[in-house]
């Protein structure tokens, strides 16, 4: 007898679930997934103990009939793709047929469905462990409801791998935002153990949405990006000629477009985990991208920190190979190149173009945060524990998320904190479940005792004529199914009035007047103390002649054009024999940085010539730096199988930093008029006035705004 066996659907779709399903997140994503497919333009997502009990999805898109009902948990049944070639170019979130099978192979499994066709009953089918328990007709309204619960009850090697209820909960929190980020004009609401931790009604842009669901700090922090790029060609290499059907339309290549947002320098976190990137509307983890990312930033933010980025990146679906993982979160362009360098060139334009000025306060938080991800605050302190009130902060005019304003009155304690801090506004309990003002703060999210007595009765009565407005039925999604009739939301002309204004604010604030600032003289000659229209400044002396040099030494190093001067004597300095090593490989770019070093002796350099500026004991210093450095680099194997030509960015870029930093002008040196004004005028004109090379902040900006906050004027 042989040994082979066929397994059986049932194993299969385990075996199929263990790629797909590994934690309540990655049903919540195909689910949503399902539901976006299906031309959704109201999803609510309900979950009790971190998803590990059950996990329930509405949503308003096309429905199903009852065959296809049935069809839809076997396995390889989708309605999204037909041949092998229709994979070239997927527009659907979806394809592979394979979630629903998955997902009911290891969980209890409850759809209830309607097309909303009256000559079509609804259905409603309970599976449980891949059987199918029960079928029945049922009266529903169009869409789709699916309830996923006891995950994994009957695998239990796998319940074992599930992490504790609030780290299942953040990580459904980042998955339903970042869906709500990328189609703002759909109705998104999370719920845990009913508390409301998303409630995103539809709006009208991206930045609304980063408004409503991150909050007015964040939105403050962030600057647009938008730029497109016509391809030259799409898709696989052309068929050949005599290969090619005459009556084949020619293949039209389409636009590279980006939109999105960046953090401004000052914000800095410690991983990539607020950095997302969206591929035609999928989220995706892509190291090509994150690096073209780091490179737009290189220089401007510490080597060790990372932006904050939200980038949206729409293509002709020729382009990009989806079918790369189960899980659908990688993808392959095809003209992979082509994409890194628009998007390192698109944002690094925007950073040069923007030029955002640090405000005080922002400067204090610049510190990098380890912050697990750009999420919902909402998240973190698990709502729904016993006992843990859910404080949040309404923000004038954001819908509260519960379709039910009755459902205020009947749930579990809330604290609603003011907008802005304001001594005069207190704090004030009150009894809501439903009311999620969206602008959460982590940072405000404090634990604290109710204050009777002090609520804001014109937030509430604005959230609640929110709640009761009607839906823009306009709103939808190019999908594969017609729209739907009955979405639901507010029209969030609150939202969209205050994200426009706090865009304004952030681009009327940068640094293009620093040029025109008026010099008052210099506070511990380290710092320059200068007035504008806009304020108050305080320029860090050193670091803004370090970016002047920088950028100078770079351009002139381009044209090899640096200045030199000869050492009287030359510079004797005695090196290790590794250290040796290490000053081999950069003698060269030393040398066309203006130095002149010969050796003098087996351990021993003679530095004859040095740039201009550059003398002395600070000579001394920054050689010892740039050999101690590109050793460190060189032992910490940072530069794994760089590009040559990356390399030797790297170490050029390293060299001027050093150079720049070692040539500037130093803290505690007093300056007269005429130098500040020059040396502001310089910074001015530089790419990157905002910080130096590496990444600290050069200028500070103490707005008329704050000033006059601050002395209670306004
Ligand atoms: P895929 O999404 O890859 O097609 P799934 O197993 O996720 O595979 O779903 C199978 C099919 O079930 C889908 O192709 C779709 O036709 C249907 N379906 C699933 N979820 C929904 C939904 N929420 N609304 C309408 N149809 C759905
Ligand atoms: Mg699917």
């Amino acid at each position: 007898m042989g040994h082979i066996r066929i397994l059986s659907d049932q194993v299969a779709n385990q075996i199929a679930a263990g790629e797909v399903v590994d934690r309540p997140a990655s049903v919540v994503k195909e689910l949503l997934e399902n539901s976006l497919d299906a031309g959704a333009t109201r999803i609510r997502v309900e979950v009790e103990a971190g998803g590990r009990k059950i996990i329930r999805i509405s949503d308003d898109g096309c429905g199903m009939n009852r065959d296809d009902t049935l069809l839809a948990f076997e396995r390889h049944a989708t309605s999204k793709l037909r041949t092998a070639d229709d994979l070239l170019s997927i527009a659907t979130l979806g394809f592979r047929g394979e979630a629903l099978p998955s997902i009911a192979s290891v969980a209890r499994v409850t759809l209830e469905t309607s097309t909303g066709d009256p000559a079509e009953p609804g259905t409603r089918l309970e599976i449980a462990g891949g059987k199918i328990l029960r079928v029945d007709d049922a009266a529903l309204p169009r869409g789709t409801t699916i309830a996923v619960s006891d995950l994994f009850f009957n695998t239990p090697a796998r319940r074992k791998f599930l992490r504790a209820e609030s780290t299942e909960l953040a990580h459904v929190t980042a998955l339903v935002t970042h869906y709500a980020l990328v189609h703002p004009e759909k109705h998104f609401d999370l719920v845990s153990s009913s508390h409301t931790i998303v409630a995103a009604p539809p709006v009208a842009r991206a930045a609304e949405r980063i408004y409503q669901i991150f909050g007015k700090d964040t939105l403050a922090q962030l600057l647009p990006v938008a730029a497109e790029l016509p391809l030259e060609r799409v898709g696989l290499p052309e068929t050949p000629p005599w290969k090619r059907d005459p009556d084949e339309p020619p293949r039209q290549p389409g636009t590279l477009r980006l939109t999105g947002f960046f953090s401004k320098p000052e914000l800095q976190k410690l991983n990539r985990n607020s950095i997302y990137i969206f591929v035609n509307k999928r989220l995706i983890r892509d190291r090509l991208l994150l690096h073209g990312i780091t490179e737009a930033y290189r220089n401007v933010i510490p080597p060790t920190s990372f932006p904050v980025v939200l980038l949206f990146l729409e293509m002709p679906p020729e382009e990009v190979d989806v079918n790369v993982h189960p899980a659908k979160t990688e993808v392959r362009f095809r003209q992979q190149s082509w994409v890194h360098d628009f998007v390192r060139d698109s944002l690094r334009t925007a950073l040069v173009k923007a030029r955002p000025a640090a405000g005080f306060l922002a400067a204090l938080d610049a510190q990098p945060t380890a912050s697990p991800s750009l999420m919902p605050p909402a998240a973190s302190p698990v709502p729904g524990a016993p006992g843990e009130a859910l404080r949040t902060e309404l923000t004038e005019g954001i819908a509260p998320p519960d379709s039910d304003p009755g459902a205020i009155a009947n749930a579990e304690a809330f604290q609603l904190t003011p907008r802005t801090p304001n001594p005069t506004v207190g704090r004030l309990p009150f009894g809501a479940g439903g009311i999620a003002g969206k602008a959460f703060d982590q940072n405000r999210f404090e634990p604290g005792s109710f204050e009777p007595g002090s609520f804001d009765r014109q937030a509430l009565s604005e959230a609640a004529a929110a709640l009761l407005t009607p839906p823009d039925p306009n709103s939808n999604g190019a999908n594969h199914c017609s729209p739907s009739p009955n979405g639901n939301g507010s029209n969030g002309s609150h939202t969209a009035a205050a994200a426009s204004q706090i865009e304004a604010e952030q681009a009327a604030v940068n640094l293009n007047q620093l040029g025109s600032l008026k010099p008052l003289g210099q506070l511990r000659e380290s710092f320059i103390l200068a007035t504008s229209e806009e304020g108050l400044w305080i320029i860090d002396q050193h670091v803004a002649h370090e970016r002047v040099l920088f950028e100078k030494i770079l351009r002139e190093r381009q044209v090899e054009q640096a200045q030199r001067q000869r050492l009287l004597m030359p510079l004797l300095v005695d090196l290790k024999p590794e250290q040796m090593v290490v000053f081999a490989h950069i003698a060269e770019e030393l040398e066309r940085n203006g130095f002149e070093v010969e050796p003098f002796g087996p351990q021993t350099l003679a530095v004859k010539a040095a740039p201009v500026g550059l003398e002395g004991a600070e000579l001394e210093r920054m050689l010892a730096e740039v050999i101690e450095q590109s050793a460190g680099i060189e032992a910490a194997g940072l530069n794994e199988q760089p590009t040559k030509n990356e390399d030797l960015t790297a170490l050029r870029t390293r060299i001027a930093a050093s150079l720049a930093c070692h040539s500037a002008i130093k803290i505690n040196m007093p300056l007269d008029q005429a130098r500040m004004e020059w040396l502001l005028l310089e910074l001015a004109r530089t790419n990157h006035p905002t910080s130096c090379p590496h990444g600290r902040p050069i200028a500070l900006l103490y707005s008329w705004k704050e000033i006059y906050r601050a002395f209670h004027r306004i």
